[in-house]
């Protein structure tokens, strides 16, 4: 397979006439809003994440404020972007950096890639931006970008098929070590805007000629666009169904601290059923619940409360491997429960937003107590 010539030159012409611009994390060479910038842009649209960046630097301005915060206090600031288990390791990253390498990032991809959270592809984005490193990206835009150049048409997730992307990226990179930003934002900027994963710009019936690389490319040489990547097909997702209980007494709600490893690890949320798959799902299916379900929190008294409990509609609630619907059961009580296990707490109605909650449960109580 012949490499395309000045690959890398082309691209950075391209990107300082067309690129990106405006994206606040751009033309920065401070590797702590680099890095944090790369692990929001996981699982994460980029307008999303330009306004919970700012705010995100806000509180943690550099480093050491964030290797000094509570899990508690990034979680809640996480809240909505999804994908927890990314806050948790930047969280442990940052404390990493301080303790091992007195709070300086390391310089090369090799050994930042063995902090926590931050994968190859990450690292290289760090250390080519910050540090100049010659070293290639490849995330999922860049590996698309480089199969449909070369014209590769095996799934992406197989092992042969990575390290065979690998070696291209790294042959196409700039020879000049300061090219290297400019480079690594212009794959960025390509992958997101022009060879997109549908409708990439080749296709667009009123472009003519408008990819830069479309004489070179093999899939547009081949009428392949549509077909590479080769997409591996999704089984159904599982349904999973869910009650929560929503107890008010006293202008509070109880809720529970989830444990920090598993769906919404260490955020806040309401009480509840464990999940139920069903293989056959009705619209409107409720989950089976009792009142023994409950019973760790609820005395035995407040079984006749409980039945009568008002019942919601389930809402419907998308992970990216399963779904869940979750219904909710409101019970008005005189008194707060006594006797709670410790990851209960009866928490202020007034100040409940400002928790670390799922966004469905956050938006569950914003309809109902908030
Ligand atoms: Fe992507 Fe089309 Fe350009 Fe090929 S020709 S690189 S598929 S936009």
């Amino acid at each position: 397979m012949s490499e395309i010539k000045s690959f890398a030159k082309t691209l950075i012409i391209w990107q300082g006439q067309a690129g990106r611009t405006g994206l606040p994390w751009q033309g920065q060479k401070d590797p702590y809003r680099v890095w944090l910038s790369e692990i929001m842009l996981q699982q994460t649209q980029v307008q999303t994440v330009c306004e919970r960046y700012r705010i995100f630097l806000e509180r943690y301005p550099h480093l050491a404020s964030l290797a000094q915060a509570s899990e508690e206090d990034v979680m809640a600031l996480w809240a909505g972007l999804g994908y927890y288990t990314r806050a948790r390791n930047l969280l442990r990253c940052a404390q990493q950096i301080q303790q091992k390498y007195g709070g300086e990032f390391p310089q090369d991809a090799l050994t930042l890639a063995t902090l926590p959270g931050i994968g190859k592809s990450t690292a290289a984005a760090i250390a080519a931006f910050c540090f100049l490193e010659r070293t290639s990206i490849l995330d999922a835009n860049v590996k698309r970008l480089f199969a449909r150049l070369y014209g590769i048409s095996e799934p992406l997730n197989l092992t042969k098929t990575n390290q065979q992307l690998w070696g291209i990226a790294q042959r196409a990179l700039p020879a000049s070590k300061t090219d290297m930003p400019q480079y690594t934002q212009g794959l960025m900027d390509f992958g997101a805007t022009v060879c997109k994963p549908s409708k990439p710009r080749c296709l667009e019936p009123s472009q003519i000629s408008h990819c830069i690389f479309q004489t070179h490319c093999q899939a547009y040489r081949q009428g392949q666009v549509d077909v590479i990547p080769y997409k591996v097909k999704k089984l159904q997702s599982p349904i999973v169904l869910s009650e929560m209980l929503l107890c008010i007494a006293q202008g509070k709600v109880l809720l529970e601290k989830r444990l920090s490893s598993g769906i919404w690890g260490g955020l806040w949320s309401l009480p509840e059923t464990s999940w139920q798959r069903v293989d056959q799902f009705k619209e409107g299916q409720r989950a089976k619940s009792s009142f023994e379900d409950f019973q760790h929190i609820l005395p035995n008294q407040l079984e006749t409360v409980f039945k009568q409990g008002q019942l919601f509609a389930p809402r419907k609630h998308l992970f990216t491997h399963r779904t869940l619907y979750f219904s909710v059961r409101v019970l008005q009580l005189k008194k707060l429960l006594p006797k709670l296990p410790t990851q209960y707490v009866w928490q202020p109605i007034s100040g409940i937003d400002q928790l670390g909650l799922p966004t469905p449960v956050k938006q569950l109580l914003i309809d109902l107590v908030i």
